[in-house]
């Protein structure tokens, strides 16, 4: 724009040299009238003067509308190029947020005015739909296959009559669907989700991808307005990641108040690390003669306000959900560190988050407690459940190993509850294996809980691990797993998990 002021500008002036040069050529002639026998009353000279004002004229004219069309020229090839890229992502080809935002607000502005006309409104369903773990596909497979996985989203998406894409940013798509009946929605989101699967996951094109969450509202059931029906529609989307991501879900009313209490109990869990109201509980380890060989350090919350103790498995998920478990994780093990001198046991196993294994803090901080508390690795344990490590990415993976280099002892815990734990017996660097409590308390009267744990109380014994079984309730159980081949033996029998007498105070960590 101001280029074209400039050029607007030049034309003026070029204009104002021309009718200079024709006032002093009328002024000559003018004053020849006045001042007959004077020197300007020449009428050669006149004439000359007049003709050479109108031609300079005539040629600025000229210069001036030659320079007005090449600025317009230069201003609409540039408003076309900006129209385009308004328009449309450039990389994917879908509806650019800007526009797709446009579109989704036209399409409810039309629904209200139907509403106020009292006629039946349009109906349709908004989709979300973000890339389960786009960065680690950028990270470890590079730009191109994350570009990839982005176009192939559209144009699986696009490929469908009723349903316009737009890119709201990075890996974030929404789509209007018009439709709203919940059997076609489901149907169409899974083929979508399906077909995805299909072309992305190629064994010859590794490209990382994971599959998709997916969030969906419909209006104007849910939402009238394009921000109200956009966060029905994250909500969802949160939802399906929560559930464990590469799912869909539709909003519901009930999923706003889980959210808003989640985040409630969020806010109060940062809180509470800071201010020290976390606590460890140990619950002992035994060996077959019930000496205690070690213990489990698990956390829980003080409330000091509602003066209960809050249990891990109401705010551990919700911790990893919101990234406090990086923090919540730092603590407890600064706290195992502090205790282990005078707690008396010889190791000490403290659980490890799928979540920290996933970020890249896990062992510079657990290096740095060390360091700072003067413990030695190998006396602790870290106890990494079955789920995680089946799913191990390389980035995983290669965090285990650090840890194991690192002098842990690793333990797979919860054994069982995944499907292939085996395959990881050899894969991973495990020394323990804890089978799952649902195993053990079912040996007496289910037989395949009993070949089950006899087989990896028979592998324990082939490959050297120590086999751990867990919620031993009774003196039946007891005996049922160590004729299975467990080793050691955790559970109320010998000792619910309890406070250390008098914990020595811990310094808050801001
Ligand atoms: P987990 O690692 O499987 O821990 C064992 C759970 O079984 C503990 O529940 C323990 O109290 C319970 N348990 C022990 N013996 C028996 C028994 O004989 N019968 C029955 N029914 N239960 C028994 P808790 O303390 O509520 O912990 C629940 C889960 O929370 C733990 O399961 C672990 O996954 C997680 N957790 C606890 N502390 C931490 C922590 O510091 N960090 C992380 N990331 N997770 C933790
Ligand atoms: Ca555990
Ligand atoms: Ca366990």
């Amino acid at each position: 724009m101001h280029q074209f002021r400039i050029q607007i500008a030049k034309i003026r002036a070029l204009h104002l040299i021309a009718a200079a040069a024709l006032a002093v050529s009328v002024s000559v002639q003018l004053l020849a009238g006045v001042f007959p026998g004077s020197v300007l009353n020449s009428i050669a000279i006149a004439w000359r003067i007049e003709t050479c004002g109108l031609v300079i004229a005539l040629l600025a004219t000229l210069a001036g509308a030659h320079r007005l069309g090449w600025t317009r020229r230069q201003v609409e090839a540039r408003d076309e190029a900006r129209a385009h890229l308004v328009e449309r992502d450039s990389l994917t080809n879908a509806y650019s947020r800007y526009r797709f935002m446009e579109l989704l607000e036209e399409k409810l502005k039309r629904i209200r005015s139907q509403q106020m006309a009292g006629q039946a409104p349009g109906e349709f369903t908004l989709m979300l739909i973000d890339v389960d773990h786009f960065k680690k596909i950028n990270d470890t497979f590079g730009h191109a296959a994350g570009d990839q996985v982005l176009k192939t989203v559209v144009q699986v998406a696009a490929a469908r009559t009723n349903w316009t894409v737009g890119r709201l940013g990075g890996d974030e798509f929404a789509i209007i669907i018009e439709d709203t009946d919940y059997r076609h929605i489901l149907g169409d989101t899974t083929n979508f989700m399906q077909k995805l699967a299909e072309l992305l996951r190629k064994e010859n094109e590794k490209n990382g991808y994971d599959g998709v969450s997916i969030g969906l509202a419909q209006a104007p059931l849910h939402a009238g307005l394009a921000d109200a029906l956009l966060t029905c529609a994250d909500i969802a989307l949160y939802q399906a990641k929560r559930n464990g991501r590469n799912q869909f879900a539709f909003f519901d009313s009930d999923m706003q108040r889980t959210q808003i209490r989640e985040r409630l109990v969020a806010r109060e869990l940062r809180a509470a690390i800071l201010l020290n109201h976390l606590a460890v509980y140990y619950q002992p380890i035994v060996d077959h003669e019930n000496s205690i060989v070690s213990a489990e350090a698990l956390v829980r919350w003080h409330d000091p306000v509602r003066r209960v103790v809050i249990p891990p498995s109401e705010f551990i998920p919700i911790a990893e959900q919101s990234g406090l478990i990086d923090s919540l994780g730092e603590w407890v093990f600064r706290r195992v560190c502090k205790d282990y001198a005078r707690s008396g046991f010889k190791s000490i196993a403290v659980n490890v988050s799928g979540a920290q294994l996933m970020h890249d803090q896990l062992v510079p901080m657990l290096r740095e407690v060390l360091r700072e508390t003067g413990c030695s690795a190998g006396n602790f344990v870290l106890e990494i459940t079955e789920t995680v490590a089946l799913n191990a990415t390389p980035t995983v993976i290669n965090t285990v190993c650090q840890l194991k280099e690192m002098g842990f002892r690793l333990s797979l815990d919860d054994f069982g509850t995944g499907n292939s734990g085996f395959a990881l017996m050899r894969e991973l660097p495990f020394d323990i294996i804890k089978i799952d409590k649902s195993y053990v308390q079912k040996l007496g009267d289910d037989a395949i809980a009993q070949v089950f744990v006899s087989g990896i109380g028979r592998l324990g014994e082939m490959l050297g691990f120590e086999v751990v079984a867990e919620g031993i309730e009774s003196s039946e159980h007891k005996i049922l797993a160590r004729g299975a081949g467990s080793t050691r033996f955790q559970g109320y029998l010998f000792g619910k998990p309890e406070p250390l007498p008098q914990a020595e105070p811990i310094a808050a960590k801001g």
